[in-house]
């Protein structure tokens, strides 16, 4: 599989989880949601459609999405965000959405040693996680794929 039809693979997975938990009512119409790793704002534009009455607080290093998918200020933290997602641990979140893999596998490595427990922390019990890097906490219980999703391509997981 080249690298396109990977890409094309796990943005389809990506967007297959998100909208089968909204096709689902997997998450409260008030509750809060995550969206860690903004980049061009796609995926921010994306849940916003999906989920129009949930707020979503949106997580970069920096700003560099699109205007038309640019979240408003009091929604954006900007900085490293193994700092930054400390502070919604027991915040009781509905779903943390994240997308900042790198396909190189020691700045992965660096990632997942924070970004499972940061995401368990940040969410209710019963609350999801849709990610691009596996999220391996005995908090985080893996949920079944929606159909046509390939494995190990995105995952998908319910606190409990
Ligand atoms: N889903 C996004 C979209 O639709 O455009 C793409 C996200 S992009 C793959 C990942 C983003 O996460 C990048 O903008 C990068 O700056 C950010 N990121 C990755 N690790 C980060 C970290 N530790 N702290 C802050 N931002 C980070």
């Amino acid at each position: 599989m080249s690298r396109l039809d990977g890409f094309i693979s796990r943005m389809q997975s990506q967007r297959e989880i998100l909208n089968h938990v909204q096709e689902n009512s997997m998450i409260a119409p008030d509750g809060v949601i995550l969206e860690i790793g903004l980049g061009n704002g796609r995926t921010y534009d994306h849940i916003r459609e999906r989920f129009p009455t949930n707020r979503i607080i949106v997580f970069d290093r920096a700003v560099g999405s699109h205007p038309a998918s640019t979240p408003p200020e009091e929604d954006l933290i900007l900085g490293d965000i193994k700092d930054t997602i400390q502070q919604f641990a027991g915040k009781n979140i509905a779903l943390a959405h994240a997308d900042i893999g790198t396909a190189y596998p020691e700045k992965d490595a660096r990632t997942l040693t924070w970004l499972p427990q940061s995401v368990a922390a940040a969410l209710a019990l019963g609350g999801i996680a849709v990610s691009g890097l596996p999220l391996d906490n005995p908090e985080l219980e893996p949920l079944p794929l929606p159909a046509g999703v390939e494995p190990g391509r995105y995952y998908f997981y319910r606190k409990r």
